[in-house]
């Protein structure tokens, strides 16, 4: 099967390879759709993980094959038969661990084992014509309803970290939160924050996203740089831009008491995995982030992380997605075949005017809009 393939940094081949052998209670998933995430840019970019590897892990397609099924394979999983559409869900915790008792499945040794892939280290191998889903993910397989696509599938895992940020914070109805970053993730967090009766200012460096905001539900967008002058009362910022600046300004803007959640602070500035595996932790060069500390200890204010995505919370993104209270479809702008995978995550890593989410695969419902690159 053709697959591409991270080679090293900033290079990925379009590569011939077996099509996974599956195991018992395993899965074959003929590959529909897969988002491109700026978490799998960052590792192509930065080189923050050992090639070779196949990426892609916001998937859906379609279940070609199903490996011997034996008796301890629970019931939900059972009812999954050859030819069904399904959305693929990469990582579940064991719920059984100190972090899971904790609800920090993102911590989870478990949750850190990448459970689908098209061959290599395991990541995901959504950029591949087949995936092999092992037993282990199978909880987070979803079925995809006859009235919606593909796209919409490959969207649930996205859409579920955005979810699982927003249930981490402490709000009211009636509050005002800031959503900073209105790019796919940005617009998630502010039409899941509408639905939930915030009114969300929204910021970005790019005009023609305030307007799409707007559409998401914000109830102001502005320019980024406009923000100070406004100088909103704000309940919480969500930093949706791996922008310290940003953070700098909401710590001031946020009331006392109030919260500031980093969503896109990922890339650790220690380095490359070349460099991270040589080195103690503490001879690592952290960044120097500057803030008053007493913002946080006299003013109550929480500064708090969200990474990934918490399985639990499927069903929950499932009927929001498939109903389309959040209509993702309005927030994908560009399909590439999968022989054009290098070119789409070359525009997803520059977002233009005109461009949003960006999915590859070779059964994407139209080629449009893709011409230029
Ligand atoms: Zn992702
Ligand atoms: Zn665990």
């Amino acid at each position: 099967m053709r697959a591409v393939v991270y080679r090293d940094v900033n290079d990925l081949r379009l590569e011939t390879v077996p099509v996974p052998r599956i195991g018992a209670n395993e899965l074959l998933v003929k590959v529909a759709v897969c988002g491109v995430c700026p978490t799998d840019i960052k590792k192509i970019h930065f080189g923050t993980v050992p090639p070779p590897r196949i990426f892609g892990h916001e998937t859906a397609g379609t279940i070609v094959k199903i490996g011997t099924r034996n008796s301890s394979l629970v019931t939900r999983h059972s009812s999954l038969k050859v030819g069904d559409r399904v959305a693929l869900h990469h990582h579940i915790p064991c719920m059984k661990c100190h972090a899971c008792r904790h609800r920090s499945f993102a911590q989870c040794e478990t949750y850190k084992r990448t459970g689908i892939t098209a061959g290599f280290e395991p990541a995901g191998g959504g950029y591949a014509e087949y995936v092999r889903v092992m037993k282990f993910v199978l909880p987070g397989v979803v079925k995809i309803p006859a009235k919606n696509s593909f796209e919409e599938g490959a969207m649930l895992e996205p859409v579920n970290t955005v979810l699982k940020a927003v249930k981490r914070l402490n709000l009211l109805r009636g509050d005002r939160v800031l959503v900073a970053g209105q790019g796919p993730i940005g617009l998630m967090f502010t039409k899941i924050l509408q639905l939930r009766g915030i009114n969300v200012l929204a910021t970005d460096l790019l005009e023609s996203r305030l307007k799409l905001a707007v559409q998401f539900g914000a109830e102001r967008a502005v320019l980024a740089s406009q923000l100070s002058t406004l100088n909103p009362q704000l309940d919480c910022a969500i930093i949706a831009v791996p922008s310290d600046a940003a953070v700098t300004q909401a710590l001031q803007l946020v009331r006392g008491g109030g919260q500031i959640l980093l969503f896109a602070h990922t890339k650790r500035e220690a380095g490359s995995w070349k460099l991270e595996a040589g080195l103690p932790s503490s001879q690592l060069q952290a960044p120097i982030f500057q803030m008053d500390l007493a913002s946080i200890c006299l003013d109550e204010k929480d500064l708090i992380g969200s990474y990934s995505s918490d399985f639990t919370l499927q069903n929950e993104v499932a009927r929001l997605v498939f109903s389309r209270k959040l209509d993702v479809r309005k927030l994908i702008t560009h399909r590439f075949p999968l022989a054009q995978t290098a070119a789409a995550i070359q525009l997803a890593s520059h977002p233009t005017e005109q461009s949003l989410k960006i999915v590859v695969g070779d059964e994407v419902t139209s080629l449009t809009s893709n011409s230029e690159f």
